[in-house]
């Protein structure tokens, strides 16, 4: 056991990031993961997009409503279970206070603050390290089938990102020249705007090259180990307990996606976050001529599409149902149906695949759509989780706010919105 390790309880996306940048600031680090490998939970098999395009949290108006209007139903995007309506009733609460206009506007800004840091290092990381994971700089497209919903989206992105983030409004027509794939389905189409900064990629292959990484660099990182509880000494970090030992350590940063809220809560912390689940359906293209080429966001069904080499994911729905880990063949076959809908070609050659991967994860969402980021207000103890819907797009800036706050350094963007005990 190395003296004055850190230990890292996670090995998803927050908690490889969050192992990098602190080996980077020459401190040890012991990363604790429970599964049996790294990135097997919400960080698997994701949509794949790094979009600072999409910062707005997932408590507008508009999703509330939809949220609702999907009360006791598998076949809408956004679902709440009845059964699940009162674990989610004190969060639910701070998440629609936090949906005011101003605050909406104010939590969307600072999501785009450290998702276009956190995408400028992803970039970094990768052209540094020469990370490969099905990486396209292409930029994503979101596609509107409703005028006025693409007016509104234009005027979005102006209050929003302003010139901070480039886009590109385009006619049916040009859509089309975009993402020739579409074609077949251009009726249906009013037009679309294509954010050209975005990125996408294969998070699970990202977890992958960091993970290569952080053991690079020296440090270690121990699978089927299950963190059961964190002592404190005199509210200090003393220690943690696994389902095979006590390790000494001093500082501990919780990076456990959702179940970060229980490993804390033992200790008298109450963390806002709340897992929303999601599915994705992974397909084999390998073979097939003019499969598509663009990342897709379709903005009426509330789906994403994300092409990788010789695969198709499409990926969505979020639903308020707890940890329940029962696969709901009605969101499988809505997952389709969007699929067939926006690529119909290439879904009639594709649909038999008898390897198509079919996954669900846990976003780890708080209620007021940010990061919970630093040091706790117990001494040594600090956490790295809650980014829900964007936790790829927000890892390598969320793991540098979290490890220069840890050594004492000044962080590169305003820290603040994120604090870990607001
Ligand atoms: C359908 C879907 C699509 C998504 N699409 C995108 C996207 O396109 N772009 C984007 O940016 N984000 C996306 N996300 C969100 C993103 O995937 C998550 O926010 C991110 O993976 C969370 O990473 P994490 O490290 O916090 O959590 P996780 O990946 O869940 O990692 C937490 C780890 O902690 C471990 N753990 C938990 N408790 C313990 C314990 N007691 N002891 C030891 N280990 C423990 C878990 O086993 C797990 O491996 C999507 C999510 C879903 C579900």
């Amino acid at each position: 056991m190395e003296k004055d390790q850190i230990i890292i309880i996670g090995g998803g996306l927050q908690g490889l990031a969050t192992a990098n940048a602190l080996l980077d600031r020459g401190e040890k680090v012991l990363v604790l993961e429970k599964n049996s490998e790294t990135a097997t939970a919400a960080s698997f098999a994701n949509a794949g997009m790094l979009t600072p395009s999409q910062s707005t949290p997932w408590n507008s108006p508009a999703d509330i409503l939809n949220i609702l209007s999907g009360i006791g139903r598998k076949d809408s995007p956004m679902s709440l279970s009845l059964k699940a309506m009162p674990s989610y009733f004190l969060w639910g609460l701070k998440f629609i206070a936090n949906s005011t206009p101003s605050k909406f506007e104010k939590i969307s800004k600072d999501i785009f603050a450290l998702a276009k840091y956190s995408k400028d290092l992803t970039v970094t990381i990768r052209t540094s390290e020469k990370f490969s994971y099905d990486e396209s700089t292409n930029g994503t497209m979101k596609l509107f089938r409703d005028a006025t919903r693409l007016q509104n989206a234009i005027i979005l992105s102006d209050r929003i990102y302003g010139k901070s983030n480039e886009i590109e409004v385009l006619n049916q027509k040009e859509v089309i020249e975009l993402e020739p794939a579409l074609n077949k389905v251009r009726k249906g189409i009013v037009g679309g705007i294509h954010y050209k900064e975005d990125e996408t990629g294969d998070a699970y292959k990202f977890c992958k090259a960091l993970e290569g990484l952080v053991r690079s660099k020296g440090g270690r990182i121990l699978v089927n180990t299950d963190i059961k509880r964190i002592l404190l000494n005199k509210r200090k970090v003393n220690s943690v307990v696994t389902d095979r030992a006590v390790l000494e350590a001093k500082r501990v940063v919780v990076c456990a996606g959702c179940l970060s809220t229980t490993l804390v809560k033992q200790l008298g912390i109450k963390i806002p976050v709340k897992p929303v689940k999601g599915y994705s359906l992974t397909y084999n293209t390998a073979g097939i001529q003019n499969t598509p080429k663009l990342s897709i966001i379709d903005e009426s069904i509330h789906i994403a599409i994300t092409p990788f080499f010789n695969r198709i994911r499409v990926a969505g729905t979020a639903e308020f149902v707890g940890l329940n880990d029962a696969m709901h063949p009605k969101r499988i076959d809505y997952l389709n149906s969007k699929l067939n809908e926006v690529y119909p070609n290439l879904y009639s050659k594709i649909k038999d695949d008898e390897e198509s991967e079919l996954w669900f994860g846990f976003r780890p969402m708080s209620a007021d759509g940010l990061p919970f980021i630093g040091e706790s207000k117990i001494k040594g103890l600090y956490i790295n989780t809650g980014h829900g819907h964007l936790g790829w797009t927000l890892a390598m800036g969320s793991a540098e706010l979290l490890a220069d706050q840890l050594v004492g350094r000044e962080t590169q963007i305003n820290n603040k919105p994120y604090q870990a005990n607001r």
